[in-house]
Parts: structure tokens; C-alpha cells; sequence
């Protein structure tokens, strides 16, 4: 079946998400503009996932466990799980290799932890915006220890990404996919680091704000509308 995706989306457990983006808005205006599947990937905590797969639950929207890593190189990498407690278990580990910098609010933005009614259950007092001590090269075999997928995020930015980071798209990344903004044009990609060809092409908001959100234009091709499905897509398993 053809999903539309926005498998790249913050909400305001990231410092930079804007308040509003609680998992309750961000998923019913996803539904609004006719998302079928959709990850919320804040940076370097899952915590926020699973308010927003209940919220998901409540109106018939696949709310995809994610996070928006940044590694050691710092380069962002969007990570997708099956489950939210693989999820969670990765989300703990993560927050064990980050430094131990107490976010300023005032400078950086609150990091609220949220229900799935618009409660705020907590902050986050961890500065999640920083990198952690996790390298690229050992991201993919970890991130496969918890039963999901990783690939690497706008690879077309001039900061925190794979390109920006290592100046190529070394052969040696594992992984079927990586990520383009959605205005980025592929075939410049695919001409100049030739590593990215025979990837899927994935194109996700990046979204910060409710008004970053944007009508669907991304398809994807799932026998089925579930996390594991659409895991199970971008690892490949699809190609026979
Ligand atoms: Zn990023
Ligand atoms: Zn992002």
C-alpha cells in the first residue's frame, strides 16, 4: 500500500521545537493533511515517542518510534524502531554517551516531556543538542541491536551532516537510504558522491514549528502501515 511519510519530525522535548509542537498537535495535524505514517525524531531522546503513538492510536495515524542522533563527527542521523520500548532502551543508552551539560533554557529552549493530552509531564534537564559519544561507523550495528534502522539526515545541509562532517559519502556507511531535504535536487547528489547511488531516497519536513508542516508529497510502498513494515522497507528487505 502507498503511505504518505514524514519520517523526520521534532517536537518540544528538542530544545529547538517550538512549544507547540507537542506530540497531540504534531500527530492530529499530520492526520489533517493526510499523513499515513509518520516518526518523531527529536534529538537524541525518544522520550516524547510514546505520547505520541498514543496520540497516533486515538486517530488512526502510525506514530513510528525515532530520534534524531547526533554522532561523535557530529552528523544527524534519523533512527527508527519497531517498538517503543526498543525505543526507549535505545533512548537509554544514547542518553549515557551524551555530556553532562545541563540545558539552558533561556538560551537553547525548554525540553518538555509531554502526554498524550498536551500535559507536561517533565523537562528534560540533559543538553539533548550535543553530540554523542557514539561514531558513525558503529551507529548502524548498534541501532540493528535494537531492532532498527539508521541512516544518515540531510545530507545536502552545510552543518551536521554526513557530507558537511567527513567532506564524501564514504562507501563503507552501512545502509540502504539516506535522507535529502525535500528541495535538495537527487541527481547532483548521485553524480558527486557516487556511494549514495542505489540508496533510497528518503525526503521528510525536518519540522520544528506546526507551520513547517507541510502537505504530503513522499510515498512510500508498505505491504503493510506499521512500524516494523516500514523498518523492514528501509533496510532493504523489500529487494528481493
Ligand atoms: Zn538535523
Ligand atoms: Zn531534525
Amino acid at each position: 500500500m502507498k503511505l504518505y511519510y514524514d519520517l523526520h519530525i521534532h517536537s518540544c522535548l528538542s530544545p529547538c521545537g517550538d512549544n507547540e509542537m507537542t506530540p497531540y498537535n504534531l500527530v492530529n495535524l499530520a492526520k489533517i493533511f493526510g499523513y499515513d505514517i509518520i516518526a518523531l525524531t527529536d534529538h537524541n531522546s525518544c522520550k516524547n515517542c510514546l505520547s505520541a503513538i498514543r496520540a497516533g492510536e486515538k486517530i488512526g495515524l502510525t506514530v513510528v518510534p525515532g530520534m534524531e542522533l547526533c554522532t561523535c563527527e557530529e552528523i544527524h542521523n534519523i533512527c527508527l524502531f519497531p517498538h517503543i520500548d526498543r525505543a526507549m532502551a535505545f533512548s537509554d543508552y544514547i542518553s549515557g554517551t551524551l555530556p553532562n551539560i545541563k540545558n539552558r533554557e533561556k538560551i537553547f529552549g525548554e525540553q518538555l516531556i509531554m502526554d498524550e493530552l498536551d500535559n507536561v509531564l517533565g523537562k528534560e534537564e540533559i543538553l539533548l543538542t550535543t553530540a554523542s559519544s557514539v561514531s558513525i561507523s558503529e551507529l548502524d550495528e548498534l541501532v540493528e541491536r535494537y531492532g532498527g534502522v539508521c541512516y544518515p539526515a540531510h545530507i545536502d545541509r552545510s552543518s551536521y551532516s554526513i557530507i558537511s562532517a567527513l567532506g564524501d559519502f564514504p562507501p563503507e556507511v552501512e545502509g540502504k537510504c539516506f535522507e535529502l531535504t525535500p528541495k535538495a535536487k537527487a541527481e547532483e547528489y548521485l553524480e558527486k558522491y557516487p556511494a549514495t547511488k542505489g540508496r533510497m531516497i528518503i525526503r521528510s519536513s525536518d519540522a520544528h514549528y506546526l507551520e513547517n508542516m507541510r502537505e504530503p508529497e513522499q510515498m512510500i510502498d508498505l505491504p503493510e502501515n506499521s512500524a516494523q513494515a516500514l523498518i523492514d522497507y528501509l533496510k532493504g528487505r523489500h529487494i528481493k
